[in-house]
This record gives structure tokens, C-alpha cells and sequence, in this order.
């Protein structure tokens, strides 16, 4: 028996970069910490179709506990990190400290408001299981209110959803309510008509999926369009209330305002003492380590790193988990007395999905768009899914949907309340 001390590696987050390292770091070199507040691994690129009722959160989110059980070297627990004590080498949870001879810092990133925090109870964004849930409830509860109203002979509210920001989020989730409105809905009301709800889609910018080449970013808006969805790019939000969204002088009336708007890095990476960007991301070496302790690596949607080609390393989760993989390489290699790799992004491609067979994608000089694009994007998003039964279920319930238009997960769990609800009957206008 190997009665050596191991060197030991604590990993916060198991997200996309954590699971990665924790994944690829030898068993035999070192002992692995891996500390995150969920006890579940969220795949979040499908988050949007848990908000719109299309997936449950179990078919998207897998017990941390057990997609590393066969993995003897990896000690799991469930807790918030608070902090760091960088000189005692320590990352501290509310009730307890745990040493650390390397730290992988693996937290990513939530959503911001700009300032506005006081916007969030009437525009949730989507980042976690109960974020999707709350945006499920709210979009179902809409209708169901509309449809009571009616009933009731109050006279019927025309819905507006709102969903501001017209990155890959806000695209598919303005693309899968339309077709959950036009489409899946459209019969099962007797005194709503849902096909009559209106869609809009604020982008700040020139044009949405700014990240994308521009032929794609039409091609987006088209098929959006062609789904129903009103879009309105250099619509800069100024406020937003129970029940409107304000442009400038313009208010938009919503029963539902969605935000996918702005993102900010983990609070943790302030905690670290390093540089960090306006987002808050740690600005790390080329080796994804923190300028000043070589010992502490920071990973993902957290860190922020230009590649060999002068470009930043984007927020999504193949460049997380590379940079998981890279991390886990730079220790073993540092164990072994070799010298260290600077971390470069190999970049296979990007994709967008915007509603059933809507997408575009871009991979190298091709781009494409509509149904193959969408097939790309649902295969290698099913590929990615964590756990054979998670793929072959989700992969059954697409092929079920896409078939019947039926969304299987639509429960409304928790407060009947609408925020804002009251306020629209309040003013009873229509859409601006
Ligand atoms: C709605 C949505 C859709 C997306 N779609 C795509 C897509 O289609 N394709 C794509 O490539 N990328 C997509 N992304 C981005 C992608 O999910 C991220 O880039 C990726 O998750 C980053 O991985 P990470 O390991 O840095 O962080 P995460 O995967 O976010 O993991 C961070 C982990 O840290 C834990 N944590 C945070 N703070 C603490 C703390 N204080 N204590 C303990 N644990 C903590 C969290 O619980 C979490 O498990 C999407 C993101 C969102 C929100």
C-alpha cells in the first residue's frame, strides 16, 4: 500500500472546466477535493429547454456524487466556498477549512444587470435548475391567467413576452416560446387564443448574436421571424417594472419579461486578490494560473485569457472543459519536475439553436443554417450530455416533440403568483 502523502487538489465547481480536471488529474499522483453548492452537475446549454418545458431538470443535471464514482481519488463535497487564505493555502466553506497544495478555481459565472439588481424580481435569467424552473412557471401561469381572465368575462389580455438580449440564450428562448404559442398551445385554449402572443426580443446592439459572422446573424433574425418573434436590435432597456420594459420613452407592456442580457463572473475570483477583467474575471497567465501563485489555477467561464491569436477565450463550455484538461496536464507534468504548457483554445466550432429546426452554425469559413444546423447543434448537444440514460431519453423526447409538437415537462410547481400580473390589469393597454 502506498502509504506516501499525495499531494492534494482542490477543485471548486463542478461545472464544465471542474469535472474536466477532476476527470483527466492521475489517481496515482494526487488526492482531489472537489467542493461545489450544488450536489448536481447542470448542462446548461440545454437549461433553455427546461424554462420552456420541453425537458425535466432531471434529464439535464446529474448527481456530482455519481458521475465520479468510480474516480477512489475524488472526496466530493457538497457546500459554498466563501473564500481563500492564500498564505495558509485554505479554501473556506461557512462551517469548515480545506487545505489545499494546488487550488482549481472552477466557479463560473451568473448573470448581472448592470447596476439594476432591483430588475431581477421581474426579469429571472437563466443559469440554474431553479432559475429554468421559475421561467417555466411564469411563462405557464401567464397563459393560465389569461385564459381565467377571459373565462371570467374581465375581457381577454393579449400576452407579451419580453426577452431582453439577443445572445444565444435570449435567441432560443424568443424562438421556443413563439413555437410553444403558435404551436403547441394553440389548441388546448378555449377562451385565450395563444397564437395571438406577441414575442419581442430587445438586443442593445446592431443585430443579434453579435459573436457570430454577420451573414449568420441575419440568417438568425430571418428564421426568428419566421417563427414569429419581433425583433428589435439597438433597443437599449432603461428600465424594467412589474409588467413593462421600458426603451428610452417607449414602454412594451409584459406579462413576462425574461433577462439574458449580461453576464459576471463568480464573486470568488475578487476573493483571489488577482487582476481581474470588467466582468470580474481573473485575468490568469498562459498557463491559466493566478499572477503570483503558481499554485492556484483558475478555469472557465471564471477566467479570462486572449489565445496565441490575440482573441479571448469565450465563455463556453468546450473552452472550459480544454481548460480543464490543460489544468489537470500543468499539474501532473509540475509533479513529474517537468515544466509547465501555456493553454491554447482549439475553437471546433459555434452554434446557435433558435427553435425546431432553426440553428446556425459556423466552422471555420462554412456556415450554415436552418434544419442541418439545428442537427448538428442537437447531436453534439445530446453527444455532450453527461450519463448514456440522460442521451437516450433526451434524444427519445426530441424525436417525440419534433413529431407531435407536445411538451411533456409543463408543470407549474410553486406560488400561483405572476409578478406583475396585477399591475398589466392595472393598465389594461396594449402593446406599445
Ligand atoms: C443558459 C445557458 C446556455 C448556454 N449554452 C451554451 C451552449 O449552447 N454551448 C456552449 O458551449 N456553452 C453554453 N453556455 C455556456 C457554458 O455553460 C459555460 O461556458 C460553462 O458552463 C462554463 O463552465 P465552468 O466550469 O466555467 O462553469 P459552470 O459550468 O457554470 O460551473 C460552475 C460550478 O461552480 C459552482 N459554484 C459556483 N460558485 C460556487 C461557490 N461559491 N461554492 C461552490 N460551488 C460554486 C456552481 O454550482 C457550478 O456547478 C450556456 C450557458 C448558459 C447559462
Amino acid at each position: 500500500m502506498d502509504t506516501k502523502h499525495k499531494p492534494q487538489v482542490v477543485i471548486v465547481g463542478a461545472g464544465f472546466g471542474g469535472l474536466q480536471a477532476a476527470g483527466k488529474l492521475d489517481k496515482s499522483l494526487v488526492d482531489i477535493v472537489l467542493i461545489d453548492r450544488k450536489n448536481h452537475h447542470t448542462f446548461q446549454p440545454l437549461l433553455y429547454q427546461v424554462a420552456t418545458a420541453g425537458l425535466s431538470p432531471g434529464e439535464i443535471a446529474a448527481p456530482i456524487r455519481w458521475i465520479v464514482r468510480h474516480r477512489r481519488n475524488v472526496e466530493v463535497l457538497l457546500g459554498e466556498v466563501q473564500g481563500f487564505d492564500l498564505d495558509r493555502r485554505l479554501v473556506k466553506l461557512q462551517d469548515m477549512e480545506v487545505p489545499y497544495d494546488y487550488l482549481i478555481v472552477a466557479a463560473g459565472a451568473t448573470h448581472a444587470y448592470f447596476g439594476h439588481d432591483d430588475w431581477e424580481p421581474f426579469a429571472p435569467g437563466l443559469k440554474t435548475i431553479e432559475d429554468a424552473l421559475e421561467i417555466r412557471r411564469r411563462v405557464l401561469l401567464a397563459f393560465e391567467l389569461a385564459e381565467r381572465q377571459a373565462a371570467s368575462g374581465e375581457g381577454e389580455v393579449r400576452l407579451n413576452f419580453v426577452i431582453v438580449g439577443g445572445g444565444p440564450t435570449g435567441v432560443e428562448l424568443a424562438g421556443t416560446l413563439a413555437e410553444i404559442s403558435r404551436r403547441v398551445l394553440a389548441d388546448e385554449f378555449r377562451s385565450i387564443d395563444p397564437k395571438s402572443t406577441r414575442i419581442v426580443l430587445l438586443e442593445g446592439g446592431p443585430r443579434i448574436l453579435p459573436t457570430y459572422p454577420e451573414d449568420l446573424s441575419r440568417s438568425a433574425e430571418e428564421q426568428l421571424k419566421h417563427l414569429g418573434v419581433e425583433v428589435r436590435t439597438s433597443a437599449l432597456v432603461t428600465s424594467i417594472e412589474p409588467a413593462s420594459v421600458h426603451i428610452g420613452e417607449t414602454r412594451l407592456p409584459a406579462a413576462v419579461t425574461l433577462w439574458a442580457a449580461g453576464i459576471a463572473a463568480s464573486p470568488l475570483g475578487k476573493t483571489l486578490g488577482a487582476p481581474t477583467d470588467r466582468a470580474g474575471r481573473v485575468l490568469v497567465n498562459p498557463d491559466l494560473s493566478v499572477p503570483g501563485h503558481p499554485e492556484i489555477f483558475v478555469i472557465g467561464d471564471l477566467a479570462s485569457l486572449k489565445d496565441k491569436n490575440g482573441k479571448m477565450v469565450p465563455g463556453v463550455a468546450p473552452a472550459a472543459m480544454q481548460e480543464g484538461v490543460a489544468t489537470a496536464r500543468n499539474i501532473e507534468r509540475e509533479l513529474r519536475g517537468e515544466p509547465r504548457e501555456g493553454f491554447h483554445y482549439f475553437n471546433k466550432g459555434n452554434l446557435a439553436t433558435i427553435g425546431r429546426a432553426a440553428a446556425i452554425a459556423e466552422f471555420g469559413r462554412l456556415h450554415i443554417s436552418g434544419f442541418l444546423a439545428w442537427l448538428a447543434w442537437l447531436f453534439i448537444h445530446i453527444f455532450f450530455l453527461i450519463g448514456f440514460r440522460n442521451r437516450i431519453i433526451v434524444l427519445i423526447q426530441w424525436a417525440w416533440s419534433y413529431l407531435t409538437y407536445e411538451r411533456g415537462a409543463r408543470l407549474i410547481t410553486g406560488d400561483e403568483r405572476l409578478p406583475g400580473w396585477a399591475e398589466l390589469q392595472a393598465k389594461k393597454d396594449s402593446a406599445a
